[in-house]
């Protein structure tokens, strides 16, 4: 299963606010065996959001949308989801009666449009918050906060799968460049990829879908790299 990230939100474009929805989400995904393909950031602007959230549904099997949910003027998610799917945005009824009973709002005192969704949608409730999220045609909507976004996300996660997957890592004291031969023949030998990450010390990420390989390959790799160690010593 491949997936793609949108992520609204004027305030992750300025740097105001880091994008760990992305990662987290990311994060859970990879662990599930399912692939994220592309993760967008773009404004609170309903066209902007109807036209990547459209070319993104195009191409991958779901797209996970997060942030700009309620009835704030900035608010404009849901308006450029239903705009991508071509229907209108309604209050939901689901949507109402599940905060009235869940929460210290009666519909009376809802701000108007906080459980408006794009028609013939299916309700995420918002266990965190108060703003609903929703599904369409394999598009999933959560919230910005990630408190809320987290609950949500474990609603739904088994609607995301794919083939399990094994990951190894394997600390290298060498630079990175001199490792380059070495990976090859590690690629050559075993049916894994292979991602290498410097920082203090090179961290290599070796991942397949057969356990018994990925532990054979790093073996293999361990075997023939200075640990981090080793030169520090
Ligand atoms: P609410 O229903 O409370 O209005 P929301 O779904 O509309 O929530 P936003 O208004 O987009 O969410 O953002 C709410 C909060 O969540 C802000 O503090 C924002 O910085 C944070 N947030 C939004 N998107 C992300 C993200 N991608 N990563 C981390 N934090 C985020
Ligand atoms: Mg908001």
């Amino acid at each position: 299963m491949r997936v793609a990230l949108v992520t609204v939100g004027d305030e992750i474009l300025s740097g105001d606010t880091v994008n760990t929805n992305a990662a987290w989400i990311g994060e859970q995904l990879t662990e599930r065996g399912v692939t994220v393909e592309r993760v967008f950031v773009i404004p609170d602007r309903v066209a902007d959001i109807a036209r990547v959230v459209n070319e993104a549904r195009a191409e991958y099997d779901a797209v996970i949308v997060t942030g700009g949910l309620g009835p704030t003027h900035d608010d404009l998610t849901m308006e450029g989801i239903a705009a991508a799917v071509g229907v209108p945005v309604e209050e939901h009824e689901e949507a109402v009666q599940w905060i009235e009973e869940h929460s210290d709002y009666s519909h009376a005192d809802l701000t108007t449009g906080t459980a408006h969704l794009p028609k013939g949608a299916r309700m995420l409730p918002n266990e965190v918050g108060v703003a609903p999220g929703a599904e369409i045609e394999d598009v999933y909507v959560l919230p910005g906060v990630p408190d809320e976004m987290h609950a949500m996300f474990e609603r739904i996660a088994d609607e995301f799968d794919g083939d399990p997957y094994f990951t190894g890592t394997v600390a290298a004291g060498e630079p990175e460049s001199a490792l380059i031969d070495r990976f090859g023949e590690l690629r050559e030998r075993f049916d894994v990829k292979v991602g290498s990450y410097p920082g203090d010390y090179v961290r290599v990420k070796i991942e397949g879908t057969d356990e018994a390989t990925v532990q054979n390959a790093v073996e293999w790799l361990r075997e023939r790299v200075q640990a981090p160690d080793e030169t520090d010593a």
